[in-house]
């Protein structure tokens, strides 16, 4: 999204570059690309009120829409996200947190885009609300055709909504594949970890994988693979080695020694 230069690697669009473009350049890409924040209730100006914070994108990537365009769209998008749009002279305040995260995904949809990065958009929900807010997003996906990078910790909630899971440990990919393929059987360490963590309401028994150790500062990261601190496939090449992402025969991608040596 460019909130942050990147330190390091690239960055691709649809194929094309654009972590090295200029704001300038940047420009047709902004409507493209919106964000779903965490916090609904800090990612909304306190000082707008709901008409101000939809219109302001609304009318920077459209500078041709008449007033009554402007309203018109506003009107739709706000009833796309269960919400009335007789509230858009409201401000943020006077709304619960599931209320504010429709308007954030309003805000986000009001300039039709193409991809959202929506970053743990449920987690400050209540629960009973976040299937109503999941529910949203998959329906605005449907309707819009919208790809989503989803951000979230919430397993289940990755399992429902995705359609390809990557894993991170400290910052890297450990496993990216398909998510019928991931859940179904896990190849990295820290995804299988990770996934047999996960309570069960069936009373199906699972292995449980325990990890020891602690989770090492991000500032300084260990050498070779950021796992090797907590992983039972250590050998000396992981403390050495960093492991690269590499396709796997079942067309996932794997960062792991122990996987590319079939250890395990
Ligand atoms: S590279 Fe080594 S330490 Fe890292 S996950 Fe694989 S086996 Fe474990």
């Amino acid at each position: 999204m460019g909130l942050y230069p990147p330190n390091g690697g690239e960055i691709y669009y649809k194929g094309e570059r654009i972590d090295n473009l200029s704001p300038k350049e940047m420009l047709p890409y902004r409507s493209k690309m919106q964000m779903v924040f965490q916090d609904p209730y800090a990612s909304l100006n306190p000082r707008k009120t709901i008409k101000q914070t939809l219109e302001e994108p609304l009318r920077y990537h459209n500078q041709s829409l008449s007033n009554a365009e402007v309203v018109e769209r506003i009107e739709e998008v706000m009833l796309q996200v269960g919400s009335d749009p007789k509230w858009i002279s409201r401000m943020p305040h006077e709304f619960s947190g599931g209320q504010r995260q429709r308007i954030s995904i309003a805000r986000a949809l009001v300039v039709a885009p193409e991809f959202i990065v929506a970053d743990e958009p449920i987690s400050a929900l209540d629960v009973s609300i976040q299937a109503q807010i999941l529910n949203l997003l998959m329906d605005a996906q449907e309707q819009r055709n919208l790809t989503y990078l989803f951000v979230a910790h919430d397993l289940s909630v990755v399992e429902h909504i995705s359609t390809n899971v990557a894993v991170m440990y400290l910052g890297t990919v450990c496993e990216l594949a398909e998510t019928s393929l991931l859940f179904g059987e896990p190849k990295h360490p820290y995804t299988r970890a990770l996934l047999s963590a996960i309570p069960r309401l069936d009373g199906q028994k699972v292995d449980r994988v325990r990890l020891t150790g602690e989770v090492p500062t991000p500032i300084h990261l260990p050498t070779g693979c950021v796992f090797h601190g907590r992983c039972p496939y250590v050998n000396k090449r992981c403390i050495e080695e960093i492991p690269e992402l590499m396709q796997h025969i079942d067309g996932r991608k794997i960062a792991c020694h122990a996987v590319e040596e079939d250890r395990i």
